[in-house]
């Protein structure tokens, strides 16, 4: 099966990438908040965040059958499907975005809305985060922090890296600091804002997540974007909310990442949750900034399935109330991780909204220095708890969870405990499972475990580091 996959994928990262490559899981079916594999083996899916309302869900599984047997063209004709989902969709944001592009991916979503600011604010310079990551397109790539760093050509002239809005020691992040740290990251976007403008090359979009999972789910200060955006706003630029991630609830309580933090983007990204696994995705803006781009075309953006698919799972998050569920179980699963921290110094750092949280991974406090190996034997670790997670960031040492919204409390309490015996057995040292394959687990054999208080992590070129698993979520 592995070897099957390999053979016919391409030799370039991620998508030939499997699932936890030493003991891979078949997945056979799935449900709800849970993934079964060839074995009959159940596992607590915490990364599948495209599967929003919950895997299969019946409702959204039978309005694609019913549409499948009704309507299955291309754009081009009137249909009601269609009308009934944009006027659902209408109910869900800011009377501003009021023009919608539907398309079949993130990538297609945020390459499109890259051309309508490049468009309409007549620049062609980007301002984005350190450690991001917009798609799979070319002109992503060239705007992808993560991604233009392991090309040869690096980053491009017309892009402007803005720090992370993220404190160096979680020691500083701390209520009391929350002004002082804003100004601080403040300040850093505004000297990129200006030297760009120094530079004879004044931003033009600024694209960007609003809680940044590429960076390994980074939630900045409450006040940040507001004067992002007037900074951004204000010499001329347009503001570009990628919610690929984060869109339809997923950070609890609200809908959209952005009116947690008081703003409303010029354009606006999402995908992923919309078709709950189906490829949808869709570019929402003004009609004003909609007028620059005088001709698109998509042969399958927007086809009665899609809609049928995308108004379902909007009727799910409505009937079964998963927004403020995710707000719930996100905040029990956040203080029963942070419970650990202190039983466990190597947990850095717990931060997330809703069921969007991550866990930092470091060789101990304060020092933060990230523990990428030890990450990925938590990894496995959670594996044979049967709690699949996945790692994320520049170092891969923050574990990020993303379930489906239908995840409960006692799914929170279970992924707690799974996180205090994966801890415990990495720090004694106990065996981790045997895998399927011949080759051994991660090559742990290999891996210091002095993670405590400041230890060192293995040679970063050596075979254990080189193994990569189940990570980069984009
Ligand atoms: N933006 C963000 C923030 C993402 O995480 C991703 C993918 N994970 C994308 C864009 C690209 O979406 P897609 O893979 O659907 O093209």
């Amino acid at each position: 099966m592995l070897q099957s996959r390999h053979q016919f994928s391409p030799p370039s990262d991620n998508w030939c990438q499997v699932h936890f490559a030493d003991s891979e899981v078949k997945v056979a079916r799935a449900s709800k908040q849970y993934i079964y594999d060839d074995l009959g083996n159940e596992y607590l899916d915490c990364v599948s965040s495209s599967a929003h309302v919950g895997h299969c869900h019946p409702h959204v599984v039978a309005a694609s059958q019913t549409q499948m047997q009704k309507l299955w063209t291309t754009q081009g004709f009137l249909n009601d499907t269609y009308s009934l989902y944009m006027k659902k969709l209408m109910d869900v944001l800011p009377e501003t975005l009021s023009v919608v592009y539907l398309v079949n991916s993130g990538s297609e979503a945020n390459d499109l809305a890259l051309r309508l600011g490049r468009l309409h604010s007549k620049r062609e310079d980007v301002a984005i985060f350190e450690s991001s990551y917009h798609g799979n397109i070319s002109s992503l790539v060239d705007i992808s922090s993560k991604s233009f760093k392991r090309l040869p050509q690096g980053k491009k002239d017309f892009v402007h890296v803005i720090p992370l809005p993220k404190c160096e020691r979680i020691e500083d992040n701390i209520p009391e600091n929350e002004q002082a740290n804003q100004e601080k990251f403040c300040e850093d976007a505004k000297k990129v804002i200006e030297q760009a403008k120094k530079n004879g090359r004044p931003i033009g979009v600024l694209m960007s997540e609003i809680v940044i999972s590429a960076a390994g789910l980074v939630v900045p200060p409450l006040g940040y974007y507001k004067a992002l955006y007037h900074m951004i706003r204000d010499q001329g630029g347009i503001c570009i909310a990628d919610e690929v991630q984060t869109s339809l609830g997923r950070i609890g309580g609200e809908f959209w990442a952005f009116q947690g933090y008081g703003v409303v983007p010029d354009i606006l990204t999402f995908g992923k949750s919309i078709g709950n696994g189906f490829p949808i995705a869709a570019v929402v803006t003004s009609r004003d900034i909609a007028n620059s781009l005088p001709e698109y075309m998509n042969t399958y953006g927007g086809n009665p399935l899609a809609c049928a698919i995308g108004k379902a799972v909007l009727e799910v998050m409505d009937n079964e109330k998963l927004m403020f569920s995710a707000k719930m179980v996100g905040k029990a699963l956040l203080e029963g991780l942070r419970g650990l921290m202190k039983k466990h110094p190597s947990i850095g750092d717990v931060r997330g909204m809703g069921l969007c949280v991550g866990v930092e991974i470091v060789c101990g406090r304060p020092d933060m220095k990230p523990a990428t190996n030890l990450a990925n034997r938590i990894l496995y670790l959670l594996k044979e708890e049967k709690v699949i997670v996945a790692t994320q960031g520049e170092e891969r040492n923050v574990i990020a969870m993303t379930p489906p919204l239908c995840f409960t409390l006692d799914n929170a309490r279970r992924v707690v405990d799974a996180f205090d015996k994966a801890f415990t057995k990495a720090n004694t040292n106990e065996e981790s499972e045997p895998v399927r394959s011949n080759t051994s687990v991660l090559g742990l054999d290999n891996i210091p475990l002095n993670v405590m208080g400041g230890g060192e992590e293995i040679d970063p070129s050596s075979p254990a580091k080189k193994k990569r698993n189940i990570e980069d979520m984009d």
